[in-house]
């Protein structure tokens, strides 16, 4: 497997007979907190990780593009840019060609590429390798084709391509990360109207370690699961006459779910609701401690996400469950999953001297219960997307 630039230019020479123009990176995210909120036009608190997605490209002026990842089996996939159709298959290659798909679609003068991918973002664990791969496709092509689309602009074109040509209804939570978040921080967005704003989150200067532990499982429920909790929450929206779940404020949940249950709403749209308005009410409230440098009081506020996702959402797992109880005995400080959960990953916060005896503890756990090593590794917050080279 190829791993830094020049490896990935020297792999897409050989492939394609030429030399790049140039090779991108975007990262895979963690989010901190504010799980489901981003299709509720809610907040979310991602951070970048080190690990990315590299991309070398080429133009091409003759409408062919070319697609490869060093990280699948298969050789290059050959597509047409003005054939391309929403939903048509094509296997991890949706998602760069949704990508120019998108872009063109949306009127952007792109007329053909070669691509060579490599990406040391864990697929399917929930870190977003989908929206790594976007973003970097569609930086490299905002620069060579000279398209001037902001970071903003280039996450909502990835999640347009997920959306819409690949077949995913995520919101663009992942894609703003990889898109747009900074080294050192984490990235508070609303995701309504894509203000954003960097927060410091620098946890080495506090003697902190957010660990990533990655369950390396996948239950198969989770993409019916996800568009039911969608669903769920829209309705819950319309019952209380609201456009979306972000219209109604903490202070205002007791009565809502008074009125929802009155309307005989059901008890799975309640639980949506007291989600989502919960998950709101806990970035602001993570917000307010990191910015007071009061990081480790963050913790407990993770474990509240945690409870809320498993309790009221019931989009946790055993594996997640025991990551974070295990983690919580052995003296962390917090730990909720992260991302869409039904497996994945799952985030602990812990003193960066019981790092290793917390990872340890989580592996025996795992040893114990019969189920397959977990990956563990800090999540150091990172850059989001650039040009290497
Ligand atoms: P996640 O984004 O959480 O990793 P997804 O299911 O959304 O999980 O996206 C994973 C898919 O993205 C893979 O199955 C593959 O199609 C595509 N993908 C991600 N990284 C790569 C890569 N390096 N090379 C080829 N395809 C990739
Ligand atoms: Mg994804």
């Amino acid at each position: 497997m190829t791993s830094g630039p020049a490896e990935t230019e020297t792999a897409f020479a050989e492939l394609y007979g030429r030399a790049p123009e140039g090779v991108w990176a975007a990262p895979g995210r963690v989010n901190l907190i504010g799980e489901y909120t981003d299709f509720n036009d809610g907040f979310v608190m991602p951070l970048a990780l080190p690990h990315t997605a590299l991309a070398a490209v080429a133009r091409r002026t003759d409408g062919r593009l070319r697609l490869h990842s060093t990280d699948v089996p298969g050789g290059v996939v050959q597509l047409r840019v003005d054939e391309l159709t929403p939903h048509r298959g094509h296997g991890w290659a949706a998602y760069p060609a949704g990508v120019v798909w998108a872009l063109r679609e949306a009127g952007h003068p792109v007329t053909g590429a070669d691509i060579q991918i490599t990406s040391t973002v864990p697929t399917g664990a929930g870190l977003s390798s989908s929206a790594a791969l976007e973003v970097v496709t569609a930086l490299a092509l905002n620069d060579l084709f000279e398209l001037g689309l902001s970071p903003a602009g280039l996450a909502v074109v990835g999640q347009r391509a997920e959306n819409a040509f690949v077949g995913v209804p995520c919101g663009v939570m992942d894609q703003m990360a990889s898109a747009c978040c900074t080294d050192g921080h984490a990235l508070y967005l609303d995701t309504r109207d894509l203000t954003q704003r960097q927060v410091p989150f620098d946890l080495a200067s506090h003697g902190l370690h957010l660990l990533v532990v990655d369950t390396r499982v996948k239950h198969e429920l989770g993409d019916g699961a996800y568009a039911e909790r969608r669903a769920g929450c829209e309705e819950g929206a319309r019952l209380l006459g609201i456009p979306t779940l972000r219209e109604l404020p903490y202070e205002g949940l007791g009565t809502a779910l008074a009125t929802l249950a009155e309307a005989g709403a059901d008890e799975s749209v309640i639980r949506c609701v007291r989600h989502v308005v919960g998950d709101n009410h806990r970035v602001e409230q993570v917000i307010a401690l990191l910015d007071a440098g009061r990081v480790r009081a963050a913790g407990p506020v993770l474990n509240e996400g945690h409870v809320s996702l498993r309790d009221d959402l019931r989009v946790s797992c055993p594996e997640l469950d025991l990551v974070v109880a295990t983690a919580n005995a052995a003296g962390a400080l917090g730990a909720r999953m992260t991302g869409g959960g039904f497996g994945g990953s799952a985030i602990v916060l812990v003193e960066e001297a019981d790092a290793e005896a917390i990872a340890q503890a989580v592996r025996e756990a795992f040893a114990s219960a019969g189920h397959a090593a977990p990956g563990i590794f800090p999540a150091v917050p990172s850059a989001g997307a650039r040009r290497l080279s």
